[in-house]
């Protein structure tokens, strides 16, 4: 993918059939879908590609056995399915994960036993492996730091794992080999409208501040917790229909649970789910489900939501993590599609999809598990609805870009300096990763798995970053790096848990 390339296709090209608001999950999956079916596809992410609520997941492909527990079949069914595709499809970045529940009572090793048989029944031939009942004694073999004081035993189930940035890259890839354009730091800054009709966006590009009117005709908006300003774009008396709720991790070392199999606490004494699951030599602690009132690019962990996962996490097992134990912490803001409760966890995780008056095409809600069926399900109404022709989906059997080759380093700290450019280099000129924070935060995952190093690391980034991007100016390529420094650091600053932030950060974090 080259940013300059695709600029000159977006001069080049008169009119789009499809146009997609948002490089997320969902917006990326829209334009494989519709650059795989043939249709002339255009995408503009306002930031870098999957900076939103798609690279501050749980990282779990799944069912979703919460869900099943709310008695939602028909989205564990489809979630199931769509987990067995994705293990298929790439195969690099999805893994079959081992999970335990652990019992502290009878009546739990039943219901969930059960439970999990009824989810294995639904995977059909989908899926990763039969879930089974253990002793207490292998129970603690496959989680050797669980509490063992008054455990039962467990259950033993599988579900997917994966990297959401990596794959997010991976899917952009792939829909650009279809001949896709896709565009970051391209905020959509307006709708183009002819007697009432979308025909197109004003997008500009934040790197060079050029504005451009884009034609097309389908306009989809796949912005996530943004929808809604997109939606009052198109109509300024549209009434909110996001109701977001924030979710957090925290990241710890793996002597928290050693092994390779991940932990799955299905209720907590105020009902809520709770995981620890191995990530890139880590162990990621989460998550929680807190109603957001500010939408933002960078939502920051609450005191509260820390305490509650520190404190819960603490209850299953046998050393309880502290705060000086979390490498690093993030939160992530889930596009709930409003209902009638008021309790986010309660609200559908199935997607939304709507055609304005004017013609603006919405697409919401899901999870990242579902993007490819969410994207299917868009096109085919854009196709119904719009002037297209038919052309039908290809992506079920897809295989995604990188799927034979190895997978760039999760964490840059133990790498050579040869290896570190190497990395960079194919970062910059096939990934279009544009600044310092692109590359740590989401080419790599080195801010979500210890933001002291990440901090530590961004001089070096920044300056063999610059060193590729050709920026030969002497004045304008120390600037860059000291405006990329600067600039990630103030970000990095709030994945760092130390108790040693000034008193107004922890101000801004109490509800
Ligand atoms: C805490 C948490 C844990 C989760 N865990 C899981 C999990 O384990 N498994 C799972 O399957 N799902 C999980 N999910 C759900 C999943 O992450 C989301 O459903 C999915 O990432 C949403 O993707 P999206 O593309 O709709 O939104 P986003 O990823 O937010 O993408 C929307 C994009 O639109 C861009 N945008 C907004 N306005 C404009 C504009 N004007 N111009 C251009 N671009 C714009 C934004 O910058 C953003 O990048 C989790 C969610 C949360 C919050």
């Amino acid at each position: 993918m080259d940013r300059k390339l695709m600029i000159q296709q977006l001069e080049s090209t008169p009119e789009w059939d499809i146009c997609i608001i948002g490089g997320g999950a969902t917006g990326l999956g829209t334009a494989l879908d519709a650059a795989s079916r043939g249709y002339k596809t255009i995408l503009f992410e306002q930031y870098d590609f999957a900076k939103g609520t798609s690279s501050r997941s749980t990282k779990l492909v799944h069912g979703g056995v919460r869900y099943l527990q709310q008695g939602n079949i028909k989205l564990v069914m489809e979630a199931l399915r769509e987990r067995g595709l994705l293990l298929q499809n790439a195969p690099h970045l999805v893994h079959n994960q081992k999970f335990v529940v652990p019992n502290y009572s009878w009546w739990e090793k039943t219901f969930y036993g059960v439970g999990l048989k009824v989810y294995d029944m639904m995977a059909g031939k989908l899926g990763l492996g039969p879930s089974r009942f253990l002793s207490k004694e292998e129970t603690l073999e496959f989680a050797p730091t669980l509490d063992p004081e008054d455990l039962k035993g467990g259950i033993l189930y599988h579900d997917g794992q994966f990297d959401d940035a990596r794959l997010a890259i991976s899917i952009a890839q792939t829909a650009a080999g279809y001949g896709a354009v896709l565009l970051n730091y391209f905020p959509v800054a307006g709708l183009l409208k002819l007697q009432k009709k979308i025909g197109g966006v004003w997008v500009k590009d934040s790197l060079t501040g050029k504005e451009y009117e884009v034609k097309s005709k389908v306009v989809i908006n796949a912005t996530g917790v943004f929808t809604d300003a997109i939606m009052k774009m198109d109509d300024a008396k549209h009434e909110n229909i996001i109701n977001p709720s924030q979710g957090i991790h925290l990241v710890v070392d793996k002597e928290f649970l050693p092994g390779d199999t991940a932990i799955m606490i299905p209720r907590t004494d105020d009902g809520r789910v709770l995981f620890a699951v191995p990530w890139h030599e880590k162990i990621v602690l989460g998550t929680t489900d807190t109603p957001a009132d500010n939408i933002s690019s960078e939502p920051i962990p609450l005191q509260d939501e820390i305490d509650f996962i520190l404190k819960h996490m603490g209850r299953y097992l046998s050393k309880d993590p502290q705060l000086s134990d979390v490498r690093s912490m993030f939160a992530g803001l889930r596009p709930l599609v409003k209902g009638k409760t008021k309790k986010t966890a309660a609200l559908s995780r199935d997607h939304f999809i709507n055609i304005g008056d004017s013609g603006l095409l919405t697409i919401t809600g899901g999870k990242w598990t579902t993007y490819r069926k969410m994207a299917e399900d868009v096109v085919d109404i854009a196709m119904r609805n719009y002037e297209l022709p038919e052309k039908f989906c290809k992506t079920k059997e897809l295989k995604l870009n990188g799927y034979n080759e190895p997978v760039t380093p999760a964490e840059i700290t133990s790498l050579s300096p040869e290896e570190l450019k190497t990395i960079i280099k194919k970062s910059v000129e096939e990934e279009m990763c544009m600044t310092v924070e692109d590359f740590l935060s989401r080419r790599t995952r080195q801010l979500l798995l210890n933001a002291q190093e990440a901090i530590n690391a961004a001089p070096l980034i920044a300056k063999l970053m610059a060193d590729e991007m050709n920026n030969d100016a002497p004045d304008s390529y120390r600037g860059w790096i000291k405006e990329q420094i600067n600039t990630f650091n103030a970000i990095a600053i709030n994945y760092l848990p130390t108790t040693n932030k000034p008193d107004s950060y922890w101000e801004q974090t109490k509800n």
